[in-house]
């Protein structure tokens, strides 16, 4: 079969067969010209496993962890300037905290902070969804591009929805582009040498309406101060979109976990009547980027005071909350790095 998926005729780029696997830990961004249609297909597999791994989370909030973790690599893949993105979600559900800090161009950590007794609670009463886990509170998304002067924060509120409610929410309302994503996390077997062996999975796929022309543009604005009782033209919603939001619909989650179905040819069997363009994919690898150096540094711009009572056992130890790294410092050790200030 050589059915071709690069069918943008004016571009006139060559035509070639889906691949039939995509390496895992990557990101694949496409492009329906024909619909004003741009997505992402996101793959992890050792990169979501090693950051899942290493925290040992219960299932639930591991499998929300990964969610988020999938989501953050969608986004943050899509900058186009050197930096970091954080998703953070701050919450009155049992997970009150999660954080996951992409920076470009595919590195990424995570963690959460939650309460056993309520997470075991929900299992337990067969409701650990997404949207109980987090309960209500709200979703920022930032992006540092190292400087001061140049953070951005979106703020999206999280109202006993999921990871994927907030995320269109957000850019309806922030960016006011029409957004549809997915995102899919599971627990893989396999019989192996020494008994059975356990890895985490995820996948995800973004789908955006970004039209060229300013007549498709128009979205329905708010009535904003128009008189009471009149009623405003509504702008029917564009085809194109209405056509991309149904076709991500059917997609199903082992579609966007499964190994078997690549990325290329998840993207093929939703447009390939339209004509669906790849571009290159990028790739995504768990790091840390906590150093012995930059606790350091943090300790140092502690108060003498804090620093005496984080002394236990004779040492001071910090731990990092994203991948559990330990660094052990003596005491005194971090004063005698103090320059002394000039009086
Ligand atoms: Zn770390």
């Amino acid at each position: 079969m050589n059915t071709p998926i690069m069918t943008n005729p004016e571009t006139a780029v060559p035509s070639r067969a889906p691949a039939a696997t995509t390496p895992d830990d990557t990101v694949l961004p496409f492009e329906v010209a024909s619909l004003d249609l741009r997505g992402r297909v996101v793959r992890l597999g050792p990169a979501v496993d090693e950051i899942l791994e290493k925290h040992n989370y219960p299932q639930p909030v591991a499998k929300l962890v990964g969610e988020a973790v999938v989501l953050a690599v969608m986004l943050g893949s899509a900058l186009k300037i050197d930096g970091r993105f954080i998703l953070q979600t701050q919450t009155d559900g049992p997970v009150g905290l999660l954080v996951v800090d992409f920076t470009t161009p595919g590195k990424v950590r995570a963690c959460a902070r939650f309460g056993k007794e309520g997470v075991e609670a929900l299992v337990a009463a067969g409701e650990a969804t997404a949207g109980e886990l987090l309960g209500k509170g709200h979703l920022a998304m930032t992006i540092d591009q190292g400087t001061d002067t140049s953070r951005y924060q979106g703020l999206v509120a999280l109202d006993g929805g999921t990871l994927e409610d907030a995320a269109h929410e957000y850019f309806l309302r922030s960016e006011q582009i029409p957004t549809r994503v997915r995102l899919a996390v599971a627990e893989e077997f396999t019989a192996g040498e020494g008994g059975t062996r356990h890895r985490w999975r995820a996948g995800g796929i973004m789908l955006q309406f970004l039209p060229k022309s300013a007549e498709r543009a128009r979205i329905d604005l708010d009535p904003g101060d128009a008189p009471e009782g009149v009623v405003l033209p509504q702008a029917p919603e564009d085809d194109a979109w209405v056509q991309g939001r149904a076709l991500l619909e059917t997609v199903e989650d082992v579609e966007l976990i499964d190994p078997d179905i690549s990325s290329e040819r998840l993207a093929f069997r939703l447009f390939h009547e339209p004509g669906v363009r790849v571009f290159k994919a990028t790739n995504v690898r768990a790091e840390c980027s906590c150093s012995r150096d930059s606790v350091e540094a943090m300790l140092k711009s502690f108060s003498q005071d804090d620093r005496d009572h984080m002394v236990e056992d004779g040492k001071i130890s910090v731990t990092c909350e994203f991948c559990s790294s330990t660094y052990v410092f003596a005491p005194g050790e971090v004063e005698a790095k103090i320059e002394p200030k000039a009086s």
